[in-house]
């Protein structure tokens, strides 16, 4: 029995390769097998049940949302009736051996542990060191003039713009050139610089107003006066702490006047910091302000580049994955490296053999925007199929196999894939998730079919007219 679901199995891994790429295949197919084969009854006719064992729920979910379709396909094929597909986990065979030996100690579980900080952690300064004028990316229209007033600030603190001042949304690098900033001084000199988050001043300085003993007062002023540079990220914070407002106030004045270097950053200009005091606003325009607009298409595409940059399977990407993450996610450095670094997870899991625009597809689903997807031409050719047929856009888009609705998504499809640009890739994203097997199958079929069937020519005339 066992051999007769293998001779099954290899048939049906020979029929996929028509079907799927390579790296499909072993990302998804490799450690499955039959676990058995039952017949059954369904609507009175007899079917086959097919139960196919996968080795995690993270394969089973990826099988049945975007193959299961191919795989009954495919299965019906070989069985020659009806089929349907069944999953089991290996380790719910597993379960009865496991309980069988509850002598043997239990299992650890496997956690991922954070590398260890490689550097030493200066307390002092509160800097990290992975955060430099080098590593950070300079585009023409979103951080060049930030970068520029940074570096002149980096190289002589409290000379030329004091205080100066950051403003930008959020992710697009402002704590990094702060801490570009810090490092670059701490290298070059023995100034003593100090980076601290608006919170951190603000519980600091609660601190020492509750004890109200000399001592710790005494602390609090050495700690933010007695420095050369004062970092302060995310001002924004102090909008409705008055009391430290008051107290920034003066611990600015004092090291304005002793002409040491303050750096601020917000995620407003000063003039959009409605809440904080008059005259604070008025010191932050003393020196220099910059904004930081979110990258370009360019930038990203550097960016992107760069942070694939040094992984062991960097060069396994293709240069439309670049593109693909560059022009889908959001304008927000923050998510591009997320973005990036999800799709190195995937790949660590998948051991793919390229990491291709299908691959990506598969890793950043449910991560980039959705929006991208929503072309208006494949939802035009949805809504005027679905129209025609009088069925809806959701019907095309399910998992609904029956003709009245396979038809009408085929022809759909080969719409899609003839008078758009768009990939097969995206085009199965559009028609709820569907391999790109599937919808190259569809376009066959429907050509196929137009070669002899004039009906059908007519009705996709009829159709292209209504989409206009
Ligand atoms: P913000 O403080 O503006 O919210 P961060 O400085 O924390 O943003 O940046 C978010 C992430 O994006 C950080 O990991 C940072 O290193 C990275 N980043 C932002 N801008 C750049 C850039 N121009 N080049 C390289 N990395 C960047
Ligand atoms: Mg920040």
């Amino acid at each position: 029995m066992a051999e007769e679901n293998n001779l099954v199995w290899e048939n049906f891994i020979g029929l996929l390769k028509n079907r799927i790429s390579t790296v499909s295949i072993n990302s998804w197919f490799k450690y499955c097998k039959i676990y058995k084969i039952d017949d059954a009854v369904q609507d009175n006719k007899s079917i086959k049940v097919v139960t196919i064992m996968t080795s995690s729920q993270y394969i089973k979910d990826a099988l049945i949302k975007r193959y299961l379709e191919t795989i009954e396909e495919l299965m019906e094929s070989i069985l020659g009736k009806n089929c349907n597909i069944e999953f089991v986990l290996e380790e719910e065979l597993n379960q009865e051996r496991i309980e069988e030996q509850k002598e043997s100690p239990p299992i650890e579980p496997t956690t991922v542990v954070e590398k260890p900080v490689s550097y030493q952690q200066n307390f002092e300064t509160n800097l990290s060191p992975k955060y430099t004028f080098e590593n950070f990316i300079v585009g023409e229209n979103s951080n060049r003039l930030a970068y520029e007033g940074a570096r002149h600030v980096a190289e002589q603190p409290g000379k030329l713009f004091n205080p100066f001042f950051i403003h930008g949304k959020s992710g697009l690098g402002k704590t990094h050139l702060m801490h570009a900033i810090g490092n670059y001084i701490t290298a070059h000199s023995n100034k003593k610089v100090l980076y601290v988050t608006s919170e951190r001043f603000k519980s600091d300085f609660t601190t020492i107003n509750m004890n109200k003993d000399s001592k710790s007062i005494q602390m609090f002023k050495e700690k933010y006066r007695g420095i050369d540079v004062l970092m302060i990220d995310d001002i924004q914070f102090l909008e409705k702490a008055e009391k430290t407002q008051q107290e920034f106030f003066h611990t600015f004045n004092t090291l304005y006047d002793m002409n040491k270097q303050i750096i601020i950053t917000s995620d407003r200009s000063p003039n959009d910091l409605k809440l904080l005091e008059e005259r604070l606003i008025t010191r932050f325009s003393w020196g220099l302000t910059v904004n930081i607009y979110p990258p370009d298409i360019d930038l990203k595409k550097r960016i992107v580049k760069n942070k694939m940059a040094g992984h062991d399977v960097a060069n396994l990407v293709d240069d439309e994955v670049v593109e693909f993450i560059a022009n889908n996610c959001e304008n927000d450095v923050r998510h591009i490296e997320g973005t990036v670094t999800r799709l190195y997870a995937y790949a660590a899991m998948m051991s793919p053999h390229k990491i291709d625009l299908e691959f990506a597809n598969e890793a950043l689903r449910d991560y980039l925007k959705s929006s991208v997807y929503m072309d208006s031409n494949i939802a035009k050719i949805q809504k005027a199929v679905a129209d025609y047929y009088k069925i809806t856009v959701e019907d095309l888009k399910s998992k609904k196999r029956t003709a009245n609705i396979n038809y009408p998504r085929q022809i759909a499809i080969y719409l899609c894939r003839n008078y758009t640009d768009e990939s097969f890739p995206k085009i199965g994203l559009e028609f709820g998730n569907r391999d790109h097997s599937t919808i190259m199958y569809a376009c066959d079929k429907i050509e196929a079919d137009l070669k002899i069937n004039n009906q059908l020519k007519e009705i996709i005339r009829e159709i292209k007219n209504n989409i206009g």
